[in-house]
């Protein structure tokens, strides 16, 4: 937003629990333990200390592992939005506190307040359609090397996609996922790793090693792709494929039709046989699994 003067939180009225900040008399959320007004704007002595950490920090998967927990298990304790680990409502609050529990914990909650001194925003979007989550970047004084205002956006239509069929796994930066809590995780420390190298280094690409090198020592993910969609939009745009769909394939040399019935990597397509599995339509089918690439609308 250009022209809007940084505020250092857009916390505020959404939050009624907020455990680990204190509100200043203006009623500003400030985290606690730093005095905001200690870290200057784009302070390059403040960036380039981060940068050394940044750099060099690992944690053991069982490390990682432990915090998601914590968070996974905070977030369904403070939120008043979330009312589920497949929560069906979601608010921009949720989004702030799971990026700052990340941050206390990963960064010792240095990030967030060194983002806030430019400008800092969250939000969750229920038009994106195609991009689980996105940074934006804007420099309202109109310099590459001026003050900088990000945006940490989720979508909140993908989210609710994954684990609409409880039954499918669902992955996402190469990291199983148990819920939409868990997803919804995924997606943030993603989005999270962009905030962090736009903050230090001022560009970042999630093609490049930097940021997999950051992704895959902070968070274990071993895939970067920044479309985080869901397996079944990656069906449904890649191979114009979608549940419901009648498909053929072939399977030891014979062609074989069916419907596709979920889609994770692979399709389950049921193929209906006398002898199979009977089904809560009364049929019965044998399910075959079959990649996507092989499979052909018939
Ligand atoms: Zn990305």
């Amino acid at each position: 937003m250009a022209g809007k003067r940084p505020t250092g939180s857009t916390a505020g009225r959404e939050h009624r629990r907020h455990t680990q900040r204190v509100a200043t008399p203006t009623g500003t959320l400030r985290p606690v333990g730093t005095v905001h007004n200690a870290i200057r704007p784009r302070d390059p002595a403040v960036l380039n200390r981060l940068a050394g950490e940044v750099a060099l920090r690992t944690f053991t998967p069982e490390q990682i592992q432990s915090w998601r927990c914590e968070i996974h298990e905070q977030t369904l304790l403070t939120s008043r939005s979330i009312d589920g680990p497949n929560f069906t409502r979601v608010s921009r609050a949720d989004v702030e506190r799971m990026v700052r529990m990340y941050d206390d914990r990963f960064f010792d909650g240095k990030i967030l307040p060194t983002a806030s001194a430019e400008g800092l925003r969250f939000a969750l979007s229920s038009r994106m359609t195609s991009t689980a989550g996105k940074l934006v970047t804007q420099y309202p004084e109109g310099s590459h090397d001026g003050i900088r205002q990000f945006q940490l956006v989720l979508s909140s239509t993908l989210l609710f996609q994954t684990f609409e069929d409880v039954s499918r796994g669902v992955k996402v930066a190469g990291c199983p996922c148990r819920d939409r809590i868990d997803a919804m995780q995924r997606v943030a420390e993603h989005e999270f790793v962009h905030l962090v190298e736009m903050l230090i280094w001022n560009d970042g690409n999630c093609s490049e090693a930097r940021f997999q090198s950051i992704a895959s020592r902070y968070f274990g993910h071993t895939d970067y792709q920044h479309n985080l969609i869901t397996q079944r939009e990656r069906a449904a745009v890649k191979f114009k494929i979608c549940v419901g769909d009648t498909v053929q394939f072939y399977h030891d040399g014979h062609r074989m039709t069916g419907r596709v019935n979920r889609i994770t990597r692979r399709a389950t397509v049921l193929v209906p046989n006398p002898v199979g599995e009977r089904f809560s339509d009364g049929e019965r089918y044998v399910r075959y699994y079959v990649p996507l690439e092989h499979l052909r609308k018939g």
